[in-house]
């Protein structure tokens, strides 16, 4: 038995061919930029979900914002009404969302 094995041996008290089993060689390095990687990912994953929701969110509140296609007054209309008047100068609108105009 090597000098090494001996001294594993002693170590954990397991013989010295089941340590190097179970023992993978890796460099620090590669450990690092694997954690960091993943770390990494995770944010990205993270902040993608929330600007999803942002982005559906700022849709979701503008779904019902009109604006007057005279006055240029924006109001809100939940209504079933195709065409909503406008509540300063009573000209129908249609439903555009303010995203595309
Ligand atoms: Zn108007």
């Amino acid at each position: 038995m090597s000098d090494v094995g001996r001294q594993l041996t002693r170590r954990f008290n397991t013989p010295s061919f089941v340590i190097r089993l179970r023992m993978i060689r890796v460099h620090l390095t590669f450990i690092v930029i694997f954690y960091v990687t993943i770390f990494l990912a995770a944010v990205a994953v993270f902040w993608a979900l929330e600007a999803r929701r942002r982005h559906r969110a700022g849709r979701r509140a503008l779904q019902f914002q009109i604006r007057c296609a005279i006055c240029g007054l924006e109001f809100e209309d939940r209504s079933d009404v195709p065409l909503p008047s406008c509540p300063r100068c009573g000209r129908p609108n249609e439903r555009v969302g303010l995203d595309r105009l």
